[in-house]
């Protein structure tokens, strides 16, 4: 409904906007539009280099210090290196199935440059010799599905796909996104996260070796590879030392909410003042999310830090898939790790004791009027250590965080 309208709601305005119904969807550009403006020329690069071109793309990718931008923050050259080193077949797999509260990042891109998402994932295919890439997006895209298998069909008619490009539905689940119960789920059983290791790049899809990436990571691709300085001028685009540049999904009580394109160890103050337009009227900046649901709850006061892999760990807290919610003072706080936490006990898969157990604990535990401090933490430390997966891991977060950093916002 937009700030403006739910700040100042009434009944006859909220009519009004519920007859007219949300904006038409984007239609997302094609094949022709990406190739007038140069595109393809990377992959056709590559396909022409074949095995004696892995080496420049390798080098360029450690120019360029790509991680793995799902989440994990992998080195991208390090998994493109473990995979080739595996016997083929093998497969690539593009995780579309975002998910994240807070995180619409994909979405952006396969709305705004399909083909620069698909050409990234052509080179990544054809760099480990894939036999087959499959993008399994998420369900709630019906629209980018359609625009998904108009264009791939248009690269089949160009020859530009040297292998089958099979498109999957995402099976509704949050725990989907995860890599392991995504593999599960594109083989057609049920979305349950796998012990690792192995790990997929040894025994992934179909027990053979397979690259994962996430669709922003391959959104980067083409322009670093564009030409040979492009990686080290990517590179050095990072602010505080990191490198590169990277989506911050900004929402909450912003003025101007939506996907900013951002150096690598941005703050969350300069994403609020020069990337989203500053704070709502009326409301002062109190705490935020650095990484969406999982990622925790953080003070107004630790806003300065720079987000990026590995540098909230000491605050207990993780940028994740760049998820960035801006909370204010007229939020509650409390009210907010509640709504976190009954979100993990929705999505759990169940899979595990500490997790499925734990959430609906956790869950009442958080309904009392005076939360219990150190049973919740005792609760908290048990998930970590004894989950299956990131979700259990990682579904503490907000009340743990909020219990070491804002303990006076806790009842
Ligand atoms: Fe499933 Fe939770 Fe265990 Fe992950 S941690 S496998 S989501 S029950």
């Amino acid at each position: 409904l937009g700030h403006e309208l739910v700040e100042h709601a009434t009944p006859a305005r909220l009519a009004e906007a519920v007859r007219q119904g949300p904006p038409p969807l984007p239609v997302p550009p094609g094949l022709a539009d990406y190739q007038a403006r140069g595109g393809y020329a990377a992959l056709r690069r590559a396909q022409a280099e074949g095995a004696t071109g892995q080496a420049r793309l390798l080098e360029a990718l450690d120019a360029a210090s790509l991680r793995g931008l799902g989440g994990a923050g992998f080195p991208a050259a390090r998994k493109w290196r473990l995979v080739m080193a595996q016997p083929a077949p093998r497969h690539l797999v593009v995780n579309a199935d975002e998910g994240e509260p807070g995180t619409f990042k994909d979405r952006h891109c396969l709305e705004t440059e399909p083909h620069r998402v698909l050409e990234g994932m052509l080179i990544a295919a054809e760099a480990i010799g894939a036999a087959a890439c499959w993008i399994y997006l998420r369900d709630e895209y019906p629209h980018l599905h359609r625009a998904l298998a108009r264009e791939i069909a248009a690269l089949d008619a160009a020859g530009l796909a040297r292998m089958p490009i099979h498109l999957r539905r995402g099976a509704g689940a949050y725990i989907c996104g995860e890599e392991t119960a995504l593999l599960e789920s594109l083989e057609g059983r049920r979305g349950y996260p796998r012990h690792k290791p192995p790990f997929p790049g040894e025994h992934g899809l179909f027990g053979r070796p397979t690259l994962i990436h996430n669709v922003e990571t391959l959104w980067l691709l083409p322009e670093i590879l564009a030409h040979p300085e492009a990686a080290a001028a990517h590179a050095a685009m990072g602010r505080r030392g990191r490198q590169g540049l990277r989506f911050f999904s900004v929402s909450g009580r912003v003025r101007d909410p939506g996907e900013k394109l951002a150096p690598a160890g941005v703050t969350a103050r300069e994403l609020v003042e020069e990337f989203a337009g500053g704070m709502l009227p009326g409301h002062r900046f109190a705490a935020y999310l650095p990484g969406g649901a999982s990622g925790g709850i953080l003070p107004e006061r630790l806003a300065d830090l720079p987000l990026d892999f590995g540098t909230l760990d000491a605050q207990g807290c993780f940028v994740g898939s760049g998820a960035v919610v801006i909370l204010s003072d007229r939020d509650d706080l409390a009210e907010a790790a509640r709504n976190l936490v009954r979100f993990f006990r929705e999505e759990s898969c169940g899979q595990c004791t500490p997790c499925r157990v734990g959430t609906a604990k956790a869950d009442a535990l958080l309904r009392a009027p005076r939360w219990d401090r150190a049973l919740l933490e005792e609760l908290a430390a048990g998930m970590a250590d004894g989950s299956i997966c990131g979700l259990g891991q990682a579904a503490m977060n907000p009340v743990r965080s909020l219990l070491r950093h804002m303990p006076e916002a806790v009842p």
